[in-house]
């Protein structure tokens, strides 16, 4: 069938920059640049341009730009090309339409709207340079109260604490499988986790053996497909996560298809080579709270009650009630992950239409926590659309604990949000498990970079804090005082449980 499909962009080539040096046509997977050996020419195919950024950026003379096709179509505010394109797309398919990445639609974004407080006159703030500033957090259930006894004249503690992970800033690495990503991509997590005193995690695709070594920095997940799942991999992590939901696709699995299920991801995730990898929608075993319980305590028994146990939901329309469910039942952390969370493939309409923004969800539950003096028994952690440390002290005065990150990370190795990472063709070596591309990513490299970030967004908190007079991020978590709204509703301001910029 002819297709009717506009190309989304065009490749400039200047040809008097050029020198044929073919770097282009060996960087596209996409096979856009190729060589034409008689004329001594580059051309290009534009329709398989996908925006990478890949031959602009490795062009060793500039000579390539790429141009978006704005305009394919007449002007239509309610026919928009994004929407003419899709009919388009599915008339030729007949297929559901995929995308990677988050969801891209403005109207979403709340982070924009919260505005930081700081110090002025009284409540001085606090020069970070000089002074110590505590951005050490710690997640797992916290007791109601703390017993200290008297010991020979040391002072000793009594209570028992739950296991606890201790991070040294209060940032994670979300959960991207292995499969969905390489595992050099998994392994420069790794590294820069264990490098910065922070987590990784695995994700639902198992645990590599060889990052059994990183597992003290690792949250090991178990979700519906139970890929990889078995004692050692329980063992091996600091911490365990049910995977319930997630932000960029609530309500549903997940699929891998066969052709990149290789060796090395087949015997991780103990399936056969080559065979689909479909993540049912539902755990097949949790229809009720009281099932969640069962698998929170066996998942506790298999450790010895030595990890903590993470539940991560996507944040959908009742998450204050799913997560005081959850807390209930025993989860030691609740992960969130909102409407812009990513994920190597989603349907469109799915990822573009359901769950809702972060922002509300951290609110409503820390509220609902709160309210019904459960928000010991469990941390929040944040995810889903977090790319500054802006957002995550503000994630942290909504009443996070701490944030995941994923598609930052991503970002920071290399992924320019193309949003094609379903095509399993990543020219950045990220969402591909094709062995050349992977080799693409050099853990040396990338987890230096991660490192880098982590370090670079932990000074800035530090400096907002002490732009706030505030020395200890738990002063700062759920301190609702320190950030106001800017054009939001009443019903929005109250649900963020913020007052309007000036009041
Ligand atoms: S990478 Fe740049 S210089 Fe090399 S062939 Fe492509 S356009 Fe020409
Ligand atoms: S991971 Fe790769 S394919 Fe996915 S959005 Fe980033 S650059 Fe594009």
């Amino acid at each position: 069938m002819k297709s009717y499909m506009p190309s989304e962009y065009f490749v400039d080539r200047d040809e008097e920059k050029c020198i044929r040096c073919k770097v282009c046509v060996n960087q596209c997977t996409y096979e856009t640049h190729s060589y034409d050996e008689e004329e001594d020419v580059i051309r290009s195919k534009d329709e398989n341009c996908v925006n990478c950024q890949r031959c602009v950026t490795f062009c060793p003379t500039k000579a390539i730009s790429i141009i978006k096709n704005d305009s394919p179509y007449r002007y239509n505010v309610n026919w928009t090309p994004e929407a003419i394109k899709d009919i388009k797309k599915q008339a030729e398919t007949g297929g559901i339409l995929l995308t990677g990445m988050g969801c891209d639609k403005p109207f979403l974004s709340y982070w924009e709207r919260l505005l930081l407080n700081a110090s002025q006159v009284t409540n001085p703030s606090i020069d970070p340079l000089r002074e110590p500033m505590e951005i050490r957090t710690y997640l797992g259930s916290k007791p109601d109260k703390l017993e200290i006894e008297l010991d020979n004249g040391d002072f000793v503690l009594k209570t028992k604490l739950s296991p606890q992970l201790t991070l040294e800033t209060p940032i994670m690495f979300s959960a991207i499988s292995y499969g969905a990503i390489s595992l050099n991509v998994h392994e420069s997590l790794a590294r820069a986790a264990t490098e910065y005193g922070t987590y990784f995690n695995s994700g639902e695709g198992g645990l590599d053996p060889r990052l059994y070594k990183y597992g003290n920095h690792a949250i090991v997940q178990v979700a519906s497909g139970r890929f990889g799942v078995h004692s050692r991999y329980l063992q091996s992590g600091a911490a365990i996560e049910i995977k319930i939901g997630q932000g960029a696709k609530p309500g549903i699995g997940g699929h891998l298809p066969g052709e990149k299920v290789t060796e090395n991801i087949a015997r991780t995730r103990m399936i056969p080579v080559g065979t689909d990898a479909l993540s049912p929608a539902p755990q097949h075993d949790i229809y009720s709270i009281e099932d969640l319980r069962q698998l929170i305590y066996a998942l506790k028994e298999a450790t010895d009650y030595t990890k903590p146990v993470s539940v991560k939901i996507a944040a959908v329309h009742n998450s204050a009630a799913i997560a005081s469910g959850i807390v209930r039942a025993g989860a030691d952390i609740v992960a969130i992950d909102g409407v812009r969370g990513s994920t190597g493939a989603a349907p469109k309409v799915i990822r573009d239409n359901v769950g809702i923004p972060i922002e509300l969800a951290i609110a409503s539950v820390d509220q609902r926590l709160r309210e019904e003096g459960i928000r010991n028994k469990a941390s929040i952690v944040a995810a889903g659309g977090i790319r500054s440390s802006g957002d995550v002290i503000k994630a942290i005065a909504l009443g996070a604990d701490a944030v995941y990150i994923a598609t930052a990370a991503l970002v920071a190795i290399g992924c320019t949000v193309c949003q094609k990472c379903y095509t399993g063709k990543c020219p950045w070596g990220i969402a591909s498990t094709d062995p050349w591309v992977a080799k693409r990513i050099n853990p040396d490299i990338a987890s230096q970079r991660l490192t880098n970030l982590l370090r670079g967004w932990s000074l800035e908190i530090k400096d907002m804090m002490g732009g706030m007079g505030i020395n200890a991020i738990e002063s700062l978590r759920g301190n609702r005082l320190s950030l106001r709204g800017v054009g939001l509703t009443d019903t929005e301001l109250r649900i963020l449980g913020l007052k309007m910029a000036g009041d």
